[in-house]
């Protein structure tokens, strides 16, 4: 990860790069209680919410911020119900015909992701599963317009809480990250600023949303780490990054990605850095938050028993582009298309199954991701596909209806067609 990628992850959980405090609170919200205005707050019982005031942001007066939980008091320990989802609906979020590309010497763009198509709806939860290098974790920075510079969005759709994501204002973009959207990175070494004080960075997304005072951050940052299970937060979030094992840190970027009450929460391999105990901590907590305040969750990993704990659905991407899409279930009973049968068939333990006995050969898929320049207006996955036609070398399969819940992209299903390049 580039130090502009890094800068560029803090941002998406509202941590700049410079003096952290822009906003004030006064009257008679600077109450010893630290507690912000119009707000709810995590405790044993659930999340609460707070009194209504008026903030003064900049010295100028603003009413506080709606609580995106609605008016209802109390503890909120109910998920939200998914909606159905045909692949067509604009969710929470929503990525269609996604390209992103990357200048080319001389004049040129390669384009390393095209065909991206996915969408979340509120409350939902998806996973999207593949190879390093098939464009996942770039099609989830592009909900935010956070495309590593000097890549962009070069073609597609990006819906995100009904605004077309492509042309936002960096105003705008501001709200999405942190207040819709949180991350979860799958470095947190990386996403932590080393110079600045744990708390100061879990409380950074609610002091840009709510105008947290210095001292209301404070005390919300040590919340908000106990709200994901860390004991002595007071110490940990007077303390620096480098200080808190690799655990410690993953659950305060997790603290840091709730302090905006974001809608949706991506999660980028979550757990690959962690050892088994602490993924499945971590896992569990994810769980908890998640059913507590109705998060809608996307998943990014290439583990596909992990997605088969954590999503409601999957989504398979391949070379840049979706190559199957279902509810996770029948995706596992009836995968569709040969890649997701392969992955699949590679797993060590089969999602659901039981593990390969000891000493078992592993399979592998031959072959590697082709890169960009090589796609061509051809299936992706032909020169590794073991039921490749000679149709597959000559067109490119267009994303195929196979149910109003699933969609493949392959030749072998009735009604798939040319999609072009
Ligand atoms: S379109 Fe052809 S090459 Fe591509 S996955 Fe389907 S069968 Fe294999």
């Amino acid at each position: 990860m580039s130090p502009k990628h890094v800068r560029q992850a803090r941002g998406v959980v509202g941590i700049p790069s410079h003096s952290p405090f822009l906003a004030r609170v006064s009257g008679p919200h600077e109450a010893p209680n630290c507690r912000p205005p119009d707000h709810q707050f995590f405790t044993a019982g659930g999340w609460v919410e707070e009194q209504r005031g008026v903030l003064a942001v900049g010295g100028q007066r603003r009413p506080p911020t709606p609580s995106p939980w609605g008016a209802s008091i109390g503890c909120c320990l109910s998920a939200g119900v998914p909606l159905p989802y045909n692949g067509k609906v604009a969710g929470l979020a929503s990525v269609e015909g996604l390209e992103i590309g990357f200048p080319r010497p001389p004049g040129g763009v390669v384009r390393v992701v095209r065909g991206g198509e996915f969408a979340v709806t509120e409350g939902d939860s998806v996973a999207l599963v593949g190879e390093s290098g098939c464009g996942k974790t770039l099609s989830a920075l592009a909900l935010t317009n956070l495309v590593p510079e000097p890549g962009r969005i070069v073609g597609g759709r990006v819906v995100v809480d009904g605004e077309e994501v492509r042309g936002l204002s960096e105003a705008r973009l501001q709200r999405l990250r942190g207040a819709v959207v949180g991350y979860l990175w799958q470095e947190p070494g990386m996403a932590f600023n080393p110079l600045l004080r744990v708390g100061v960075q879990v409380a950074e997304a609610g002091v840009l949303r709510y105008g947290w005072s210095r001292r209301q951050a404070d005390c919300r940052a040590v919340e908000l780490l106990r709200a994901v299970g860390l004991e002595n937060a007071e110490a940990l979030a007077a303390g620096y990054p480098h200080q808190l094992s690799g655990g410690q840190r993953q659950r305060a970027l997790l603290a840091a990605a709730l302090a905006g009450d974001p809608r949706l929460l991506v999660l980028d391999e979550p757990t690959s850095a962690l050892d088994p105990l602490a993924q499945q901590s971590l896992l569990e907590l994810i769980g908890r938050v998640q059913k507590a305040r109705g998060l809608a969750v996307l998943l990014i990993t290439h583990d596909l028993q992990l997605a088969a704990r954590v999503a409601r659905r999957v989504v398979v991407m391949y070379a840049g582009e979706t190559v199957e899409s279902a509810p996770t279930q029948e995706l596992l009973a009836a995968p569709a298309h040969p890649y997701t049968q392969a992955l699949l068939y590679c797993a060590i333990t089969p999602p659901g199954g039981v593990p390969r006995p000891r000493g078992e050969e592993l399979a592998t898929i031959p072959g590697r991701v082709p890169p960009p320049e090589a796609w061509g207006g051809v299936c992706r996955f032909a020169p590794r596909c073991d039921r490749a036609m000679a149709r597959c070398r000559t067109a490119h399969p267009a994303l195929t209806e196979l149910t109003p819940e699933r969609r493949v992209r392959c030749f072998l299903h009735a009604g798939a067609e040319d999609g072009g390049g």
